[in-house]
């Protein structure tokens, strides 16, 4: 028995109670209806409901101030125990009735009374006056503490002799009142936690989601950047080693023919002449093997530093403006032209002929540059 009733005691009672409490009901609704359904919480308990459901698990039947003796009489004979006397500790017997009244001009509009009205008899809404409905005021006073300006009364309700029908009446229509209540209360509450759940969980799934997605977007990024730059800077190189090839190519064959010219008509220059043509063979080759080397995979373990190293220079490389880069290219091609006309000063013969072909070479290549 007390434990199915501690049970009810923990089912709200718009939901359904499980089937082992259903058996109680009958009782504890007895129990509720002989209670005043004042909704005062003097008892100890929420409301008159939940000291049915705790007298029905055996709680006394004295605790009801606004039933009084005459309630303890009631709930002694339905229940067959011994009618003792109310337990003032929980309040005197009310010796009159009582409703709410609220000096309006006092109200300031907080809704705090509204929100301590067990039965809605509070009409008002924020910022504005408010009133007390008297017909549906049970006399609780739970509304008289909350209020924060003091405006709230207790005064004598205009009929103190109800007939008996008048006093069911209004018990009925309080219960009704304070059930619908604590419906609408707990259906808020469940739909405030739903919604609070549904934030968490949608917080939670937005932020995984924007944390991954951004993760990927930074690696996908960088991983383009460094194989667009890995891939610029193979590709400048090739087409650059492929013009130096074609240039020591070119410059060995005409070494080559020179060699063979010599050998049949200025054999003293043959040894300068081989000199050069082997030069031209080292430059070939060397520029061959830097064009295989491009097509060959860096290890592992050095890409990343490669690969940084690139980065690095495209990125001072991007820094520079176009004229510093063309004033840069320039002064490097003066620098050269005149080391090779201090060399063509002292030079003879075939050597001779070599340097200024590299002169002529640099200057069509300065005039290009500045054409560009
Ligand atoms: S009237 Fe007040 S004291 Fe009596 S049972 Fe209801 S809530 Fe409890
Ligand atoms: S108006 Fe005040 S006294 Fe009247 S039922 Fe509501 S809370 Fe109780
Ligand atoms: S608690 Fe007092 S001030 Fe606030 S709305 Fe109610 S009567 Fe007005």
């Amino acid at each position: 028995m007390w434990r199915l009733a501690a049970l009810a005691l923990q089912c709200p009672p718009h939901r359904n109670p499980p089937a082992a409490v259903t058996e109680l009901i009958p009782l504890i609704d007895a129990i509720d209806a002989v209670l005043p359904q004042t909704q005062c919480t003097k008892c100890g308990y929420q409301g008159c409901r939940p000291y049915a459901e705790a007298i029905a698990a055996g709680d006394a039947i004295n605790k009801c101030p606004p039933g009084g003796q005459a309630g303890i009489a009631k709930l002694a004979q339905l229940l067959d125990r011994p009618a003792i006397p109310l337990d003032t500790s929980h309040g005197e017997e009310p010796t009159e009735l009582k409703v709410a009244f609220i000096r309006e001009a006092e109200c300031i509009g907080c809704t705090k009374c509204i929100q301590a009205c067990p039965v809605d008899a509070i009409l008002g809404a924020a910022k504005l006056m408010h009133t007390v409905i008297s017909d549906i005021c049970t006399g609780c006073d739970l509304c008289v503490a909350p209020c924060p300006v003091d405006c709230i009364d207790m005064v004598p309700a205009a009929d103190q002799q109800p007939s008996a029908t008048a006093v069911q009446q209004k018990a009925d229509l309080s219960r009704e009142r304070f059930n619908r209540r604590n419906t609408r209360l707990q259906q808020q509450a469940d739909a405030r936690a739903a919604r609070k759940q549904a934030r968490i969980e949608f917080h939670e799934q937005t932020e995984n989601a924007s944390s991954e997605a951004r993760n990927a977007a930074v690696l996908a990024a960088l991983a383009a950047v460094r194989e667009k730059a890995a891939q610029q800077s193979v590709d400048e190189q090739r087409v650059k080693l492929e013009k130096t090839l074609a240039a020591a190519e070119e410059r060995f064959a005409r070494a080559e023919a020179k060699v063979r010219e010599a050998e049949q008509r200025q054999p003293e220059q043959l040894s300068v002449l081989l000199a050069r043509r082997e030069d031209m063979r080292f430059k070939v080759e060397e520029t061959r093997k830097k064009l295989a080397a491009l097509d060959t995979p860096a290890p592992a373990a050095s890409t990343d530093a490669a690969r940084s190293a690139v980065e690095r220079m495209l990125a001072a490389r991007s820094r520079k403006t176009d004229r510093q880069r063309l004033d840069e290219a320039l002064a490097t091609l003066d620098n050269k032209l005149a080391a090779l006309q201090q060399q063509l000063a002292s030079a003879d013969g075939e050597e001779a002929i070599f340097l200024q072909e590299d002169i002529e070479r640099l200057q069509r290549k300065r005039e290009q540059l500045l054409a560009e």
